[in-house]
């Protein structure tokens, strides 16, 4: 099992220390969209060179290493306590070797855990299927970020909001808004439309493996991504809240069903450190991937 901590130690350094390249990739093509000389083009050179430097020493993107969310994929009946034993003797030695900060606080006492584990944290899913290698993926996502989601209930009056895609579409680019200033732009929303409150914002958080480039398999999902996307960037609120071209970096849609009585629009707000790392394990076999979708199948499905 030394061997599992091991390859969990390195995975979340990974996440925390290599801004994945589809990200790194996009932040570029956003900086040669704005002009040089104003503060959009210096905040995307100066997150550009950061995320280079991060990389060169092994060293935490941003100072928050934030909520860790991990996913586990493993033939049905296998062990779970084991991999959960693995997964938080991970974390304290990958704080301990400072990829991670010492990040979890006693909600009462208001006293850091030191090793990053706590009550609730991490976050472990187990998710059966029927293949016979585990994969596993985790997110590191920051407080500033997850401060900046929310969800919507429809109809919604302030924003003449309906129970349609109309409605949902208004929805995000009022998150958007009151996001400006706050959560470290440029950023990527996750987006759950349907479920409950708790499925809700699961589900929204779960868009965030998806790589930037992935089209959405809906094409009515697609084109309300695109749509929002291309909006939220006209408003020239820019990387950090500086103005500029590039407010957000992907917009990314997933549909669940609902009852009647509720219509819950979820928004995740991610910052630009979109930390993910990915890993399949099949007998010796260890692949470490910054793209998840090319390893488990995408959830929820469709
Ligand atoms: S929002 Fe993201 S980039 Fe900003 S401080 Fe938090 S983790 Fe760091």
């Amino acid at each position: 099992m030394k061997n599992l901590q091991e390859t969990f130690v390195e995975l979340l350094r990974r996440a925390a220390t290599d801004l994945p390249h589809d990200v790194e990739d996009a932040l570029t093509r956003a900086q040669n969209e704005e002009r040089r000389g104003t503060a959009a083009h210096s905040a995307l050179s100066i997150i550009l060179q950061n995320a280079v430097a991060a990389r060169e020493a092994s060293a935490p993107l941003c100072q928050d290493t934030g909520t860790h969310t991990w996913s586990v994929y493993l033939p049905d009946g296998a062990k779970t306590e084991p991999i959960l034993k693995a997964i938080r003797a991970a974390t304290v030695v990958a704080t301990r070797k400072s990829y991670l900060r010492p990040n979890q606080m006693d909600s009462l006492s208001g006293k850091n855990s030191g090793d990053n584990l706590g009550v609730g944290h991490p976050g472990v899913h187990f998710v059966p299927w029927n293949r016979s290698g585990m994969h596993v993926d985790v997110l590191l996502k920051g407080g500033g970020c997850e401060n900046c989601s929310m969800q919507y209930s429809l109809p919604e009056q302030r924003l003449g909001a309906g129970r349609d895609l109309a409605g949902v579409r208004a929805c995000l680019l009022d998150a958007v808004h009151r996001s400006q200033g706050r959560g470290c732009a440029p950023g990527v929303l996750g987006v759950a439309i349907g479920g409950d409150r708790t499925t809700g914002y699961a589900t929204a958080k779960e868009q965030f493996f998806r790589p930037i480039q992935d089209v959405n398999p809906d094409p009515r999902l697609g084109a309300l991504e695109n749509d929002v996307l291309s909006c939220a960037n006209r408003l020239g609120i820019g990387p950090m809240g500086f103005g500029g071209r590039t407010t957000l970096l992907a917009v990314k849609i997933a549909g669940l069903h609902r009852l009647p009585a509720s219509f819950f629009v979820t928004v995740g707000y991610m910052c630009w450190a979109c930390r993910r790392a990915s890993v399949a394990l099949e007998g010796r076999n260890v692949r470490f991937s910054q793209n998840a979708l090319a390893g488990r199948p995408r959830r929820p499905a469709v």
